[in-house]
């Protein structure tokens, strides 16, 4: 998994305390993105999906898992892998993609919460749990 970094405790990545994996590479390239350098697919370092599950495991007082970017979904096959060894936890996935056009993948459906769409820099809004307005926050029925 090529990834940007790792927030071992966030507040605003989610709800309660999450553990947030950025993912590095990113297709969408939302002007006034917070993160660019997260775009560059070269960037970044690779880090195995055994390790950041056995760190997540080891990480006191966590609600849950978060990935961000970067593009999730640009990674998908080594983020299901990571989230299939972490089974129980509850997880929220940051999107750049509209809900449509991911939901029926695999990814999507090991989600309890995706927040979806590009960031737009004119719909900016502070205190939430996404960045922009146009943004939305799809809770799943996750099967387990
Ligand atoms: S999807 Fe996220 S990481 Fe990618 S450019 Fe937009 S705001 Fe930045």
């Amino acid at each position: 998994m090529k990834i940007a970094g790792i927030l071992p405790h966030s507040l605003v990545n989610g709800e309660g305390v999450r553990y947030v994996v950025f993912l590095q590479g990113c297709p969408h390239h939302c002007h006034g993105c917070q993160n660019p350098d997260t775009w560059d697919f070269n960037g970044g370092k690779e880090v195995s999906v055994i390790d950041i599950a056995e760190d997540y495991k080891n990480t006191k007082c966590l609600d849950g898992i978060t990935l961000s970017g970067g593009e999730p979904f640009a990674q998908q096959e080594a983020c299901v892998e990571l989230l299939k060894l972490l089974p129980d936890m509850n997880v929220w996935i940051y999107t750049g993609y509209e809900y449509e056009n991911i939901q029926n993948t695999e990814l999507a459906k090991l989600a309890d919460v995706l927040v979806v769409g590009q960031f737009v820099e004119s719909l900016k809004c502070e205190g939430k749990m996404y960045g922009s307005s146009n943004q939305r926050i799809v809770r799943t029925e996750r099967e387990r």
